[in-house]
This record gives C-alpha cells, structure tokens and sequence, in this order.
C-alpha cells in the first residue's frame, strides 16, 4: 500500500494536513463523496503524524480516492542526531518535493519542547546565522509545520507541549501560514497546544509585529535585539535599516499593550561585537526607556558558523554580562545549551544536506 501511495502522490492536490477539521469535513463529503465519519477517522490519523499504509479503519477505495484528489505533506525523517549529553534530537526533515529543515526535540523539566522551521532557508540575510547563507527557496504549508511536530511525537512517543518557531525561517515573512498553523496545532481536537505555550520568534518585522498583535493569539512574541544601537544592528541585521530599533520597541510595546503577553528578546552574544560592559549599559537602558513594560531577555552563546567570521563568547562571559542587565534591573538570563555535542547550529544540518545533494 506505501509504494502504491509513493506512485500516486498528486503534487496537485488538496494540501489535507493544513485544513481544519471543519475544512477536511467539507472536502471528504463534497471532493471525495464520502460520509462525515470518515473525516473524522482521517484528522485523528494525521494528527498522529501517521502514514496512510497504517490508518486501519479506513478502507482501500477511501485510500485510493485520498491519493487522487489530496497530497498529504507529511514531512519524512532524513536524519535524525541524538544529544548523548541531554536526550536531545535533532532532525533532518524531508518534504514531498525533498525540500529538507530542520527541526529539534527538547526535554525541560516542564515538559517537551519543539523547535520548527517555517520556511526552506531564509532571506532575512542575518550576518551570522546559517540558515539564510543561500537565500530561501520556499515558505513552508502550515502542513508542513505541523507535520514537523506530529512526526516528532511520533517518533518519540513523547507528547509535546511547547512549540518555538526558532528553527529556519522567519514566521512573520510567511505570515498568513504562521497564523493558519498556529491555529490548526492549538486546535482541541488536533495536537492541543496552549497557544500560551508557544513562541513566534522574529528579526523584526514591525508592521507584521503588530498585526500579530490584533490576532487575538496569545502566543509568546519573542525578539531577536543582538545589539542596542542602530548602527551596530544593521551591521549583524540588514533588517534593522528597514525598521529601525525604536520603532521595533515600540511595536513590541504595542504587542503587550493588546495581547498582555510579556514579550521577550533574544541576544547573541558575538565575541568583540555586542559582549562589553559598555553594550550591557546600553542594551539595559535601551530596553528600559523603550519598553517601560514586563520583558525578559534570553542570552544566547553563538553557535560558530564555519562560513562566518563570528567568534561565540566563553560561558563566563555570558554570564557576567548577564549579571550586569539584572543588576540595572533587566529581567535576563542565560539560554541552556541543549544538544551541545550535536549542535551543528540551525541550518547547518540543511546545508550540509543540499550540499551532499549537488
Ligand atoms: N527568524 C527568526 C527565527 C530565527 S532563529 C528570528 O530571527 O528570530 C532563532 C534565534 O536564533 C534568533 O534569535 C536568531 O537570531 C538566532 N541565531 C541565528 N543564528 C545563530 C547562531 N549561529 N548562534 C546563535 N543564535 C543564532
């Protein structure tokens, strides 16, 4: 039956894992002439990041019909890196059309986390990042996101309860996708995240900062700074000369203001970059008068990049500037590396895997 469905995949069809269920009711009655239950039977299976081959109760004329009309973007594992150090996975995931992301599995002690990808590469041009070294080929189907954490509790047996949108891609430069998974994964019969329990990280992307805002999602804003001054941000971050670092405070102040979400902000820290004293200050003052509203900010050691010249900082290092926000009252600490013994940083796994692919 899985070979069967391989020769059958219809690159036209309906994109069933991005529909609601509402939607998958709709299209097994009116496209495929099938009764209601059966749309049921199938949401429940895919939720489960299940193969077609192995959804028991439905029968072989129903399979045949679904691999006619419908493509079930069910992203295959390529890879797969587990940590010795913590239990953490990393893997190499394939689309239909062998686009290939990556996407993480973390064990907190509050509970599972994964990280996704939202498109295949990135053009966000972020000086130090792998993920945007050769552009974006596409965005990601809100299918596709999903996918990434229904296969993952499935192969892990594990369930998930907290997402970060931190892997390739910049959500907000696929917005409409973002938001539509976002409610397809919070959804109570679907995989049942707390959209509380959900971070959307971003460069950026003020007008799309607030337009999330209005949503009425109350998802976890989070915000990558790396640097308190304009002109030192728009050397790492060639998004800062389109939207400038005032104006990204105050969207994010905007952000609080309407969804009473505590936004929080991501900092690298880059040996010789944005690692003094002096960069603390500033960044403590910066955050201060700009956001005059709870926020947290999550010190990040570089992950080196080998086609980059960026250095990380020691572990000292972080965490004495980390002493120094907190002592002029920033909320901050320093981000636990998970995974250190796999960590190809994001993106690298992908590159690796085009690469091997030319
Ligand atoms: N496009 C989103 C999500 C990207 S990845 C964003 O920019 O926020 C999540 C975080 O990892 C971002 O803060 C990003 O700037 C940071 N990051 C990217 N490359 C990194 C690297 N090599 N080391 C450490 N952090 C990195």
């Amino acid at each position: 039956m899985t070979e069967n469905i391989k020769e059958n995949v219809n690159m036209q069809g309906a994109d069933i894992l991005s529909m609601t269920e509402s939607e998958l009711e709709r299209f097994v009655v009116e496209e495929l002439g099938e009764p209601r239950f059966r749309a049921a039977q199938l949401y429940g299976w895919m939720q489960k990041g299940a193969p077609v081959s192995e959804m028991k109760n439905l029968p072989a004329s129903f399979k045949k019909k679904l691999c006619e009309k419908a493509l079930y973007r069910l992203p295959k594992i390529a890879e797969r890196l587990v940590s010795k150090l913590d239990g953490t996975i990393k893997y190499l995931m394939e689309m239909v059309d062998g686009e290939c992301v990556e996407s993480v599995f973390m064990q907190y002690e509050h509970g599972n986390t994964v990280c996704v990808s939202c498109q295949a590469g990135c053009r966000m041009g972020c000086r130090f990042c792998a993920s945007t070294l050769n552009g974006r080929n596409r965005d990601l189907e809100p299918s596709e996101i999903l996918g990434q954490i229904a296969v993952i509790s499935r192969d892990t047996g594990l369930r998930v309860g907290g997402i970060v949108m931190m892997g390739i891609g910049e959500p907000l430069d696929n917005y409409d996708n973002t938001i539509k998974f976002l409610k397809l994964v919070s959804a109570e019969k679907g995989l049942n995240i707390g959209l509380r329990h959900i971070s959307v990280s971003t460069c950026g992307l003020v007008p799309k900062i607030r337009k999330l805002a209005e949503e009425g999602l109350p998802v976890t804003l989070s915000v990558s700074l790396h640097a308190a001054e304009d002109e030192r941000r728009s050397s790492l971050m060639p998004i800062n000369n389109k939207y400038g670092i005032d104006e990204l405070l105050s969207a994010c102040r905007y952000y609080f203001e309407t969804t009473g979400r505590r936004v929080s902000f991501e900092y690298t820290l880059i040996a010789g970059q944005n690692d003094s004293f002096e960069d603390a200050d500033k960044l403590a003052s910066v955050i201060k008068k700009g956001m005059s509203c709870p926020c947290h900010v999550n010190l990040i050691m570089l992950n080196e990049v080998s086609e980059t010249k960026f250095v990380s900082v020691q572990k000292e290092r972080a965490d004495a500037f980390c002493k120094r926000l907190c002592s002029k009252g920033v909320n901050a600490t320093v981000r636990r590396r998970l995974g250190s013994d796999i960590n190809a940083s994001c993106g690298q796994l992908r590159l690796k895997s085009s690469k091997e692919k030319r």
